[in-house]
């Protein structure tokens, strides 16, 4: 699904590298997740996998079913099939969520040849995938992410996810923000999507969120660079030893 091969970038028009080498392959069906200490390049990864223009390869390659996307816009990314959910989710004042999930939704389906889902037709995908995830219809009607709680939009995210059905799907820190019941909440709507066609990389900073989407690998993300691969054990190890342990070893 994803090979990201000595992968090195920067933020446009600044010289520091923040990811310096980065080696990740994520198998189809897999749910990857990164974790590592602020600042270690996290988000950056997210974005970089998504195509933020903002943001400069200059090193590497990532595959995406064995083809490099780097020349891909976001956009083109997107209707293929990437996803990425963001840590800090945007708002946009003025645009119904429920008007942004359906121009998502089919601009998606234009970019793949796919005809316009009928207003019926997208009305029942949203009400089925809203009630999974607990969403009220009415949030709906808000605009996107504005007035939001932390929890609603982490849960706005997951239902944006579900109906555009990637393959896949980028969680940059969905756990930030979200308490207990709403973690549960979003994990439920993640792992409903697990399939052995769909692959996962979980970004989370905490163990937590991994009792609930449990991990098939844990990579540990430091200085732009993985710097130890494991099974969920590793999470469990990170959680008690804390990064230094690690980090030292590394080094
Ligand atoms: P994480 O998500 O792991 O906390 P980030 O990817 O957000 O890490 O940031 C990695 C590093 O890149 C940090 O040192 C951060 O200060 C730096 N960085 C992030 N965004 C920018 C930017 N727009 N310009 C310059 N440096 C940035
Ligand atoms: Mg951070
Ligand atoms: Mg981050």
């Amino acid at each position: 699904m994803l090979e990201i091969k000595n992968l090195h970038a920067r933020v446009a028009d600044t010289e520091t590298e923040i990811l310096r080498g980065l080696d990740l392959t994520v198998q189809d069906g897999e749910i990857a997740a990164i974790m590592g200490p602020n600042g270690s390049g996290k988000s950056t990864l997210s974005y970089v996998i998504a195509g933020r223009e903002d943001y400069e390869v200059t090193a590497g390659d990532i595959l995406y079913n064995g083809e490099s996307i780097l020349e891909m816009d976001a956009a083109e990314r997107a209707a293929s099939g990437v996803f990425l959910a963001f840590q800090y989710p945007l708002e946009i004042p003025g645009v119904a969520t429920m008007t942004f999930l359906k121009t998502a939704l089919n601009s998606q389906r234009k970019a793949r040849g796919e005809g316009e889902l009928t207003t019926p037709d997208f009305l029942r995908r949203v009400k089925a995938s809203a009630a999974d995830l607990k969403i009220d219809m009415a949030m709906l009607k808000r605009p996107l992410n504005v007035g939001f709680s932390g929890g609603e939009k982490k849960r706005a995210e997951i239902l944006q996810m579900a109906l555009l059905e990637p393959k896949l799907c980028v969680l940059d820190e969905t756990d930030s923000g979200l308490d207990i019941d709403a973690l549960k909440i979003v994990a439920d709507g993640v792992n409903a999507l697990r399939s052995s066609e769909r692959s996962f990389l979980v970004i989370t900073h905490y163990q937590r969120l991994l009792d609930y989407i449990v991990p098939d690998t844990v990579h540990v993300l430091y200085k732009g660079r993985i710097i130890r691969t494991g099974t969920k054990d590793l999470a469990l190890q990170l959680e008690n030893e804390g990064y230094a342990q690690i980090i030292g070893e590394a080094a």
